[in-house]
């Protein structure tokens, strides 16, 4: 049996999902540094339910489920609001 883990699956969607969003050509005058990075991250999963699982097995479940493209949806639109709320007032003095 694997060890148990404690993991939110819907921050590891979303963070995968900014760091893809920032880098696009669509988000290239937003800052993309780490600070700005979690503040959206943070913005974003405080606008989602979370998704928490306690095994390997349930996380790769549970990715599937949250994969959908409805889901995926509802994950990028909290993700651009939450976007354009940093971008308008970054959390560091960079
Ligand atoms: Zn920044």
């Amino acid at each position: 049996m694997s060890k148990p883990i404690l993991k939110n699956v819907t921050e590891e969607i979303v963070h995968g999902l900014v760091r893809f969003l920032l880098h696009g050509l669509e988000y290239q005058t937003f800052c993309d540094c780490d600070f700005c990075q979690m503040n959206i991250c943070a913005d974003a999963l405080n606008h989602l339910p979370t998704y928490y699982v306690s095994t390997s097995d349930a996380r790769e479940e549970a990715y599937l489920t949250l994969k959908s493209p409805e889901n995926i949806e509802l994950i990028n639109k909290k993700i651009i609001i939450a976007i354009h709320t940093v971008g308008k007032k970054p959390n560091h003095t960079i």
